[in-house]
Formats: structure tokens, C-alpha cells, sequence
């Protein structure tokens, strides 16, 4: 068994590495989000592309028939205009101002025929794109609802955790505890390590002989190189 302040150490280790894992899962949280915002950001886009597909048909149509209605009304006044024409080279050439105007409006009648087939396509499209959107937006929700979650469950976790932590650091002598404390803040390692084979649990360096002396009398005991607190896993 490793030496009684090496075990308090430990006990308060195993509580800061876990709060050391869960901070760094809610400096993850806002990534997710900011993930699941462009996912849905991009589901919008796709929609508004097939919506946007489907008004210019509609508008072209409309266009169409505006251009007809016009047309038609100028067929109108030439048929009046030509009921009073005396000379008969004027009135031919109103009649095939006519038929020009007529072919012209065939023209635009055959469009519209395709271009109605084309909408009800761009309709039944938006149409699957919108459901398919939803279900992906609904999925997205959900997910960003289980981070919601998440986070709480985190920060339920941490509170709790943090107060184990007075509790295990009550236990220690205060200058050993503020020892600890500075190795934790360097970050990503670990303050205690295990002597292994002579080798430093943190930076695996050999340990002097004076230190592995020190160490085997259950002495507080730091790494000759990295500093870390060491201690011998079986005494
Ligand atoms: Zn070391």
C-alpha cells in the first residue's frame, strides 16, 4: 500500500482529474451547438433554394399570362380597328398584324403548358425537401436537447464534486494541499505519480537514489526533473 499522504492525495486527485473532465466537456458544448446551428442553417438554405425555384416558375407563368391578357387586347382593338378600314392594303396588314399576335400567343400558351409541368415538379420537390428538412431540424432539436441535458447533468456533477473536494482536501495538511494545487494548475498532467521501476509516473525519468530512499520511507517525495509528487505504490 503507497504511504498514508499519498493516498489522501490520490483520493483528492481522482476528484480533480473527474472535474478536469468535465470542464473540458463544456468547453465542447459550444462547438456542438454552434454545429447543430450550421447543420439547421444549411437544411433552411436547401429549402429556400427549391422554394425560390418554384416563385420564379410561378412568376414566369404569371408573367406569361399578363403578356396574353395583353396581346388579346390588342387583337381586340385591331378587329374594331379594322371593321373601319377603307383601303385594303391597311387592312391586310392589320390582319396579319393579327395573326402574328396569335401565332405569338400560341407561342407563349405552349410555354406556360411546360412551364406549368415544371412547377408541379418544383412543387412535389419543395414539398419532399421541406419534409425531409423537418425531420432533420426535429433530429437536430432533439440533439441540441440532449446537450442541454448534458450540460446540467455536467454542472450538477461538478457542484457535487466540488464539494467531495473540500471534504478530501480537509484531510491533508494545508501546505501539501497548496503543493498539489500549483502542480494541478500547470495542466494537463497529473500532480501524483506512481514510481515505477525507479521511473517517474509523470515525466519518466529515472529517480536519483536519495529520492528512491526517501521515497521507500513513506517520506512526502517529488520527482528529481518534472517536480511532481511521487510515492511508491507498494511500500
Ligand atoms: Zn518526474
Amino acid at each position: 500500500m503507497a504511504a498514508p499522504w499519498a493516498l489522501a492525495l490520490l483520493e483528492l486527485q481522482k476528484i480533480d482529474l473527474r472535474i478536469r473532465d468535465l470542464n473540458t466537456r463544456l468547453t465542447l458544448l459550444p462547438k456542438e451547438r454552434r454545429r447543430i446551428a450550421d447543420a439547421k442553417a444549411a437544411i433552411d438554405a436547401e429549402v429556400e433554394h427549391y422554394r425560390k425555384k418554384v416563385k420564379a416558375t410561378e412568376l414566369a407563368i404569371r408573367q406569361a399570362e399578363s403578356e396574353v391578357n395583353t396581346i388579346e387586347h390588342s387583337i381586340q382593338k385591331l378587329q374594331q380597328q379594322s371593321a373601319l378600314v377603307k383601303k385594303n392594303a391597311e387592312y391586310q396588314t392589320m390582319m396579319a398584324e393579327i395573326a402574328m399576335s396569335r401565332k405569338r400567343i400560341g407561342e407563349l400558351e405552349t410555354t406556360a403548358l411546360e412551364q406549368y409541368d415544371q412547377l408541379e415538379k418544383q412543387q412535389e420537390d419543395l414539398k419532399r425537401q421541406t419534409a425531409e428538412a423537418s425531420a432533420r431540424i426535429r433530429a437536430l432539436k432533439a440533439e441540441w436537447m440532449e446537450f442541454d441535458q448534458l450540460e446540467k447533468e455536467v454542472r450538477q456533477e461538478i457542484t457535487t464534486q466540488q464539494q467531495s473536494r473540500t471534504v478530501a482536501a480537509g484531510k491533508i495538511e494545508k501546505s501539501l494541499v497548496e503543493r498539489y494545487d500549483s502542480l494541478l494548475k500547470e495542466g494537463d498532467t497529473t500532480p501524483v505519480s506512481p514510481i515505477t521501476d525507479g521511473i517517474c509516473g509523470n515525466c519518466f525519468l529515472k529517480l536519483t537514489p536519495q529520492t528512491m530512499t526517501h521515497a521507500r520511507r513513506g517520506a512526502v517525495t517529488e520527482c528529481d526533473h518534472c517536480r511532481h509528487l511521487v510515492y511508491l505504490e507498494d511500500l
